[in-house]
């Protein structure tokens, strides 16, 4: 065995010593190693219980601002940076940046603290302006590694005396929109830091999802309070104001306040003779026509207290506005401004589809007293609008209590009409038309009377308005008719040596806007048996004017399935002379307001002269309403007039008088021009 040598020792001894520091570097380069895996999954975790915090933060709160104000606080103690500030965007200034949070700490110098802070509140950071404007600009992250440097950083020189040195900021997006931006700074410079952007960038979408769901939320409340087609308030905020002005009055009774009801007139001609959308575009130009006739001024009380009431234009639905005319000297106040609305209205077309379509309003107004409720307050002017209406539209009209008292009357009627409707308590009267030629009946108008009890008998001025209104008119009339069929057939039946006699029956406006008329018309001949030749249907003026070319399809159709037509009450209503030759109309009914101011009136008596000759050439017969004397009779002959309906010959009667004059084969004996003897007087 060979013997080693003194060298041979020393070369072994660096070997080993080699080896064991190889090892050494080895193991702490593994301790590093696995020191530095360590922190990174530690840094991991931490993001990652940030990211959970904000996350859960972000499902339990729908205010924005309390969300950053969390997420600054939670931001500066992950990265240890001392100050961190928000801004949120308004949605109807988005050009522009607003403060709304800041969190510092670690920072010891509080005056300095303050002197940046106060800067940074007086600052506007518009698009493009300084680190925040910077990312509203750009929708990006942005990275200050040296504030020093930066030449558009515009807080630099408080920023330095605070020690900041770097400085980020990231935005928190909705969709395109940039709702906020938070900063932070640190006072040490550090590099841009890859991973830390990413983590903001998910922390901004979660902050995204909040705005996005306050905006959601504001935008269903909106929803809620105001009419979708012109964004003004709906009936639940205006009663909402109304309850507020009314609370106000009660601590302060000085306080005075109305409530305008706008309704507009024909609209539904607009509605259904240009389309809905056309009905729209009126409604949403005529917004801001009303708009314009609000008082600006803000919304101080002028008898001293601010309130958080203001002038209110709401729209209830369909044509109807409401108004909340805030503190008022008087009604008069009130009346002005509802002036003011119709000169707005009327001044002006509106522009439809390249159509001037003119329009004018319907309007009620109604002041508080203590008593009254916000629902009664907003009745009240209905009922007032309604009273404008019946008077023809285009004006204006306050409440006063008779209308209430009428409103009340009226539902009871209502009511009672419905249950007499039910129970059969209407009757039909007949009043006879004579030929002014033979003094001969040739037949009889039935007019319907509701026997409300055994002494009581309401005539159709009473309450056929209101059986229209309710639409109860369209069972009403088909009754009538029916039954007017039923007795006149029985008439021609047990009076056959007679010319077949006819019978008149009036046709509400609400029937004759019905689809299927000319079919319930058609099977009440087909039930009677009637031939229906002798039916006469009447029908108003004004009734056909509202869509003249329907009517003239309705009144063909009529026509085709062999009845008769009469234009009642002509003379008092709109004509359009170009349709009525269209009209295939076989009598015309003179007014009975002509023929009883035709002794006093020469105009009078031209215009029936006037009618006659229109009538004549358009081939119809007339007949005059409501001849009472023998002068009326006299000079209604002496104008050729062929037919007469009037008391002179008989009120209208029941069935039983009706038949007795028939019995009687009663003639209206007409001696001659200047002498007119009835013989039989009902
Ligand atoms: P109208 O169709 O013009 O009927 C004629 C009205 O004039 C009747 O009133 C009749 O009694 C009245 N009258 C007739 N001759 C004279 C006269 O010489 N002097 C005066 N002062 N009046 C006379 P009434 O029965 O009260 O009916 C009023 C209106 O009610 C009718 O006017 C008609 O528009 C409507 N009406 C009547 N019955 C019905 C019905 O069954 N359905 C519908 N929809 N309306 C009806
Ligand atoms: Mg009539
Ligand atoms: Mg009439």
């Amino acid at each position: 065995m060979p013997q080693l040598t003194m060298t041979d020792h020393s070369v072994e001894l660096a070997r080993l010593k080699r080896r064991l520091e190889r090892e050494h570097h080895a193991r702490l380069e593994a301790e590093q190693i696995a020191e530095n895996g360590l922190r990174e999954l530690y840094e991991q975790q931490r993001r990652l219980q940030l990211l959970e915090a904000i996350a859960v933060k972000a499902n339990q709160t729908s205010t924005l601002n309390d969300m950053l104000q969390f997420t600054l606080t939670q931001l500066c103690q992950f990265t240890h940076w001392p100050l961190g500030h928000a801004y949120v965007s308004l949605p109807k200034q988005c050009d522009r940046l607003y403060p709304t949070a800041i969190w510092h700490n670690y920072l010891t110098d509080e005056d300095a603290v303050e002197d940046f802070c106060r800067t940074t509140e007086m600052t506007f950071f518009d698009r493009g302006i300084g680190l925040p404007g910077r990312v509203l600009a750009t929708g990006e992250a942005a990275w200050i590694t040296d504030i020093a440097k930066d030449r558009d950083f515009v807080r630099q020189a408080s920023a330095q005396q605070l020690g900041l040195k770097t400085a980020f900021a990231f935005p928190v997006l909705a969709g395109q929109h940039v709702a906020a931006v938070l900063e932070f700074f640190s006072t040490q410079e550090i590099q841009p830091d890859a991973e830390l952007l990413h983590t903001m960038a998910q922390i901004g979408m979660q902050l995204g999802r909040v705005v996005e769901r306050q905006m959601a939320e504001e935008r269903l409340k909106h929803d809620a309070f105001h009419d979708s087609l012109t964004g003004l308030p709906n009936r639940t905020l205006f009663l909402d104001r109304l309850q507020h002005a009314m609370n106000y009055q009660k601590r302060h009774p000085k306080y005075l306040f109305a409530v305008l009801f706008v309704d507009l007139d024909r609209f539904k001609v607009v509605n259904d003779s240009l389309g809905h959308l056309a009905g729209d575009q009126l409604l949403s130009q005529i917004v801001p026509r009303l708009l314009t006739t609000l008082r600006s001024e803000d919304t101080v009380a002028r008898i001293g207290e601010t309130r958080d009431i203001k002038d209110t234009l709401a729209r209830l639905g369909g044509d109807e506005f409401t108004l909340l005319l805030d503190d008022i000297h008087s009604p008069n106040d009130a009346m002005r401004v509802a002036e003011r609305i119709q000169h707005t209205l009327t001044t002006l077309p509106f522009s439809i589809n390249e159509q001037a379509v003119y329009a004018s309003a319907s309007i009620g107004i109604a002041t508080a007293d203590q008593q009254t409720s916000a629902e009664d307050l907003l009745r009240n002017a209905n009922l007032a609008m309604y009273r404008a209406k019946s008077l023809g539209g285009a004006c204006c009209e306050l409440f006063d209590q008779s209308m209430h008292v009428r409103a009340v009357n009226r539902l009871i009627i209502e009511n009672d009409l419905r249950r007499a409707l039910v129970d059969n308590h209407f009757i039909l009267h007949y009043q006879p038309i004579v030929s002014f030629k033979t003094g001969a009946i040739v037949g009889f108008e039935a007019l319907v009377r509701w026997q409300k009890n055994a002494t009581t008998l309401i005539y159709p001025n009473d309450f056929i308005y209101i059986a229209e209104d309710t639409g109860l008119i369209l069972l009403l009339d088909m009754w009538v008719l029916q039954q007017a069929c039923r007795t006149m057939r029985q008439w021609q039946i047990d009076f056959p040596q007679q010319q077949p006699l006819t019978i008149s029956v009036n046709l509400s406006a609400r029937l004759f806007a019905q689809n299927n008329l000319v079919e319930q018309v058609q099977a009440i001949i087909n039930a009677t048996g009637i031939n229906p030749a002798s039916v006469r249907l009447e029908i108003t003026e004004s009734m056909t004017m509202d869509d003249a070319e329907r009517s003239v399809q309705i009144l063909s159709r009529l026509k085709e399935i062999g009845v008769h037509l009469s234009i009642d009450d002509f003379g008092t209503g709109y004509s359009s002379l170009s349709y009525l030759h269209r009209f295939p109309a076989d009598i015309l009914k003179i007014d009975r307001s002509f023929i009883s101011r035709m002794d006093d009136s020469p105009e009078c008596f031209q215009i029936i002269q006037s009618i006659m000759n229109l009538a004549r050439n358009l081939g119809m017969d007339v007949i005059a309403e409501g001849p009472e004397t023998a002068a009326h009779v006299q000079q209604l002959q002496a104008l050729d007039c062929d037919f007469g309906q009037g008391y002179f010959f008989s009120r209208p009667v029941d069935e039983q008088k009706a038949t007795a004059l028939l019995h009687g084969a009663c003639v209206y004996s007409m001696l001659t021009k200047d002498t007119v003897i009835p013989s039989l007087s009902a």
